[in-house]
């Protein structure tokens, strides 16, 4: 007698295939799989295009989902993806990490010129501070928070000189 891996229907004359899944199952799972995969290469490319920080980690959130709903089919023993769902989700904290990092290293300079750009010095200081606070919440993400000090210092420089 066979028993669906996912829906824990059984009996004689129920079919499970090769994955040990149903009919209805099966296709469910290849339609979350199929949806799953786009929106997963989607993320991965606006990670990697996006001058955004706050796209990009809403992005990694949405892998980060992706990962836990496909982690239930794993601790049923239902294969999915490769590398495996906890695999996908143990390596979030240094994706996350990583662009960061990249982020600032890539985009400090022009952000700078923009805030530098504003008219008043009043409106600079203020487009320093909120920089500057945003590198700090990011700093909480780093298991190397250092990594940004630097960031941090030269915003503080420039804010002094605005005084
Ligand atoms: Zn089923």
């Amino acid at each position: 007698m066979s028993k669906c891996k996912l829906c824990n229907r059984k009996g004689l004359f129920f079919k499970t295939n090769k994955y040990g899944l149903c009919e209805p199952c099966t296709q469910t799972l290849v339609m979350t799989l199929e949806r799953d995969k786009e929106i997963f290469d989607d993320s991965i490319e606006l990670i990697n295009i996006s001058k955004n920080i706050d796209t990009k980690l809403s992005r990694i959130e949405v892998i980060e989902e992706i990962g836990e709903r496909l982690l239930k089919y794993e601790k049923k023993k239902i294969k999915t993806v490769d590398p495996k769902p906890s695999k996908l989700l143990k390596s979030i904290p240094s994706l996350r990490e990583d662009t960061i990092v990249r982020h600032y290293k890539k985009y400090f300079k022009s952000e700078i010129k923009k805030i530098k750009d504003y008219k008043t010095s009043k409106t600079r200081i203020k487009k320093f501070q909120e920089y500057y606070n945003q590198i700090e919440e990011h700093k909480n993400y780093l298991k190397k928070p250092k990594a940004l000090d630097k960031y941090l210092s030269k915003i503080n420089d420039l804010k002094d000189k605005e005084l």
